[in-house]
């Protein structure tokens, strides 16, 4: 039996599936190989010839005024001399969709009928050598699958319509769901990873004070575009809220997401969207499934709350995701005592309390950690002496002491925190080891408080100053909490 040859048109057909995007990514492929050239798929709107398409080595056609000839609703074709460089041969044929109109005339008796005609897109060749083919061989054949190319087109812009935020170009909200939710089952199927940006732009509500929101809108058009041109065909840009965008990256680990996204960033920075006025940047937070989580909420909120560090240590900055970051991101619900309502001291706090978490992580030594802890709640609390038990069964095994005065302190108040599990904060009058120079005792204002970790009091961080120089306020004992539900990490 011989091999039946197969029309473009069928081959088409065959292929078609509900995935607009796929059907067209189909078509420039079997469209490619039967002429033997490169293929693009483009379509004429607002006055652009955008690709939607294509089996090429080249972004974009070589030829394009070729575009403008073809709206005109009939094929142009140009070999070898015509072409500039090493152009052997270009072809547009435009996709021609014929809308007919029914008009009644008198009532219901008469009919009248109208064509339209509209040239809704372009399928495009380019070949490097000259071989005249296309004329004499290829295009005729064309010709009985431009009608399910025109509806291949028309169901892909439809699609984009309902899933493309018209701002940005980005896919909405809904869409983006629908993309994380294939790439989990793919990556459960196939045991492998998938990651997620999530994108803010530092500072965007001045940029609308100062240059206006239709300046704003047109930054967030640019936007996208700088981060839509970093990204390759497997990955998904979308719009997750007002300037905030999402990445999904199909098929992609931690590590490799982290690079990309402060590709990303660097992308956006030095696009200079302002100008050379003012800058304009991003902070981007990143989760990868299943690493960081096993449910979508639980993806996109960890590469939200990531996000949030990026923008708390600094902004214009990536941040992956790390479980040590829970206990932390659990407290950064507002709570009365940590935020006082005076920003600048309040975003002092939480600097600090990141740059505890960072000492925590590094490659040292708890004496050398403890000592750089010391300097942060130093500055933030004015404590002049700290002292970090490590405990274990049957109480305080190793203490690490940091801070200018070295005061003993008092054994009763860490066994209470440590049986207990709750924190303490009071001036320890009952102490009375301490003379001061001027005949009175230095009685301690102190805050001591319980590293849990998995129901177990693993750390006491004891942390004191002179009650004659000030009592820790309930701020301050906040922050302390923080730090030392952190420090759980380090021992
Ligand atoms: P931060 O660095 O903390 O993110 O500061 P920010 O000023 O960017 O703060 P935030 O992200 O909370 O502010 C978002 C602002 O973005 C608020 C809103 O005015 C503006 N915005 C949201 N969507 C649009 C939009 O579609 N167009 C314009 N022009 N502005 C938008
Ligand atoms: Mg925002
Ligand atoms: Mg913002």
């Amino acid at each position: 039996m011989g091999t039946i040859v197969k029309s473009v048109a069928e081959k088409l057909a065959l292929r078609l599936s509900s995935d607009p995007l796929r059907n067209l990514e189909n078509a420039v492929k079997i469209l490619s190989e039967s002429a033997e050239a490169d293929c693009f798929i483009a379509v004429h709107e607002n006055d652009r010839f955008n690709v939607v398409a294509s089996i090429s080595e080249d972004e974009t056609p070589r030829f394009m005024p070729i575009f403008a000839e073809a709206l005109s609703e009939s094929s142009v074709v140009l070999i070898d001399k015509e072409l500039p460089e090493k152009l052997g041969a270009v072809a547009c044929v435009p996709i021609i969709v014929e809308n007919t109109q029914h008009i009644e005339e008198d009532g219901f008796v008469k009919r009248r009928s109208t064509t339209h005609k509209t040239v809704t897109g372009f399928v495009y060749f380019q070949r490097i050598r000259d071989k005249n083919m296309f004329v004499s061989e290829f295009l005729p054949t064309l010709k009985d699958s431009l009608n399910l190319l025109g509806n291949c087109l028309e169901f892909y812009r439809q699609f984009m319509l309902s899933n493309t935020d018209k701002l940005t170009g980005a896919y909405t909200r809904r869409y983006i769901d629908a993309v994380i939710q294939s790439c989990m089952e793919l990556s459960k199927q196939g045991a492998t990873k998938f990651s997620v940006i999530i994108a803010d732009v530092d500072f965007f509500k001045q940029v609308n004070d100062q240059y206006g929101h239709l300046a704003g809108d047109d930054a967030l058009h640019t936007i996208a575009r700088v981060i839509q041109k970093s990204l390759s065909k497997q990955d998904t840009l979308g719009r997750y809220g007002g300037e905030e965008f999402v990445v999904v990256l199909d098929n992609m680990g931690a590590e490799e997401a982290l690079k990309l996204a402060d590709r990303l960033r660097k992308e956006v920075e030095g696009a200079k969207i302002l100008g050379e006025k003012r800058e304009l940047t991003i902070s981007l937070g990143v989760s990868t499934y299943p690493d960081h989580a096993d449910s979508i909420k639980n993806l996109l909120d960890r590469a939200d709350k990531a996000l949030y560090i990026s923008k708390q240590t600094g902004r214009n900055k990536v941040t992956v995701w790390h479980d040590d970051y829970q206990n932390y991101a659990m407290n950064r619900q507002p709570k009365q005592e940590f935020f006082s309502g005076n920003n600048e001291r309040d975003s002092m706090k939480m600097r600090s309390l990141y740059k505890i978490m960072d000492i925590s992580k590094q490659n040292l030594g708890l004496q050398q950690k403890v000592d750089l802890i010391y300097n942060e709640i130093a500055d933030i609390s004015g404590a002049t002496d700290l002292k970090y038990f490590v405990t274990g069964a049957g109480g305080a095994k190793a203490l690490y002491q940091s801070g200018k005065s070295a005061i003993p302190h008092n054994k009763k108040i860490i066994q209470d925190v440590i049986n207990t599990q709750e924190s303490v904060s009071l001036i320890d009058w009952e102490n009375n080891n301490i003379e001061a120079t001027d005949g009175f005792w230095d009685w301690q204002s102190i805050v001591a408080v319980p590293s849990i970790k998995l129901g177990e009091v693993v750390g006491i961080l004891y942390v004191s100053v002179s009650a004659k120089v000030k009592e820790f306020s309930p701020g301050e004992r906040s922050y302390i909490q923080n730090a030392a539900t952190i420090m759980s990490s380090i021992c």
